[in-house]
């Protein structure tokens, strides 16, 4: 007997280095984690690069290479899978683009990248979408709001080329730069010409809304300028059940996951109080999980958390964080015919406050799966394991070989 149904837990930034707070143990070591330590006492455990050793890998490119989906290959920018991830329906040849809501003083300079971190944009978004006209050039204009001062942007056109500049100054206190082609092409010069538009038709528009005259009334800043950046072109994604024979899901809270879930054509499941935060709704998730796996075969599963504490340092928090998704996660261990797969994306070591190429720790733990010696399911106990040391890549075809959907290479 095999199992038939696959979770693919990617505990986000959760593998680490040694941290001094902890006594020099990493924060899955000196976690207590009852679960994760049973399923790799039942399971086979291994260390994965999971582009390939010594690349620091982004979320974006390692979630794609756990699919299957070669970065090389198929990565494209960020832009038009936060586009994917906002809902926009991003065709091969698309160009996407991140925005960030952002105000502007009165001299027409960058008084904060977040606009006062506002929350719902949506008849923000709504008045930009139906304002703005950018026909002249021959673009159909999508634009969507995403969480809190996040939005993406995709123009769909003929001509379009990927490699402008950003308008976003990075800093406070400057002015917006212009678009700029970043090479001497037609395409591109007409896609920042477009960008240069769409931003001055879009700010005369946010200048006047009801919205923004509120918030300024209430001494909160307006959300008066987009800063866009991130520009790539939407590839052309073999469909994940096409290439595996598996239905799937993703479940994640952050954009850009969803969005790279969608893209390869896996069922989006919104989680209510998915946050992304180390306060993330965790049980909302895994019973979301739970339901999926009802109907489907595959579900990817991410839980951002620990990178973010990972980003802030936090080694205690990081710790603390992996312990409550420790017990969120018991009811996998029961369901029948399941195999559990839990890894990291990237390692996001608390002593660097950033991703960094460390392999991440691996188990897979489900009927038939061979055994070993390991008994904790952290960095440096995994890596004592029987998968030893794999690259991303292998994984896919290591799922679909324990599950039975692999076929003879050869007679
Ligand atoms: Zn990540
Ligand atoms: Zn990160």
């Amino acid at each position: 007997m095999t199992a038939d149904t696959v979770l693919l837990l990617i505990i986000d930034g959760v593998s680490d280095r040694p941290c001094p707070e902890l006594g020099n143990l990493t924060p899955l070591q000196a976690a207590a984690t009852p679960v994760l330590d049973r399923i790799a006492a039942e399971g086979i455990c291994g260390i994965m690069d999971t582009i390939a050793p010594g690349i620091r890998p982004g979320s974006d490119t390692s979630h794609l290479s756990l699919l299957g989906y070669s970065p090389g290959e198929y990565y494209t920018g960020r832009g038009p899978l936060e586009a994917v991830g906002t809902g926009i329906m991003m065709k091969p040849g698309m160009i996407g683009f991140r925005c960030n809501y952002a105000t502007l003083d009165a001299a027409g300079k960058v008084s904060d990248r977040r606009a006062g971190r506002i929350r719902d944009t949506a008849d923000l978004t709504r008045a930009v979408m139906d304002g703005v006209d950018l026909s002249d050039f021959g673009i159909a204009v999508m634009f969507r709001s995403g969480t809190g001062h996040r939005a993406a942007l995709a123009f769909q056109g003929r001509g379009l080329g990927a490699c402008v500049s950003s308008n976003d100054p990075k800093k406070h206190g400057l002015v917006p730069p212009p678009f700029r082609p970043l090479r001497d092409t037609p395409a591109d010069g007409k896609t920042a010409e477009a960008l240069n538009s769409f931003v001055r038709q879009a700010d005369a528009i946010l200048a006047d809304h009801p919205l923004n005259r509120d918030r300024e009334s209430r001494g909160l800043l307006p959300a008066n300028t987009i800063l866009i950046r991130g520009a790539g072109e939407m590839g052309d994604f073999p469909p994940f059940s096409e290439r595996y024979g598996l239905s799937g899901s993703v479940i994640a809270a952050a954009t850009l996951i969803n969005g790279i879930g969608a893209a390869v054509g896996l069922r989006r499941v919104p989680v209510k109080g998915a946050t992304g935060s180390t306060t993330t709704n965790l049980s909302g998730k895994v019973e979301a999980v739970l339901a999926e796996l009802e109907t489907q075969d595959f579900v990817l599963l991410n839980i951002k958390g620990a990178d973010e504490a990972g980003h802030d340092g936090d080694a205690v928090g990081k710790r603390d964080f992996i312990e409550r998704i420790d017990s969120a996660i018991e009811p996998f261990l029961s369901v029948e015919g399941l195999l559990i797969v839990v890894c990291s994306d990237h390692s996001t070591p608390c002593s660097i406050r950033d991703h960094s190429a460390d392999p991440v720790p691996l188990v897979i733990r489900g009927n038939g799966v061979r055994t070993d010696a390991v008994g904790s399911f952290d960095e440096i106990a995994c890596a004592g394991g029987g998968l030893n040391r794999i690259p991303g890549s292998a994984l896919m075809p290591i799922i679909c070989d324990l599950i039975n959907r692999t076929t003879k290479y050869g007679a």
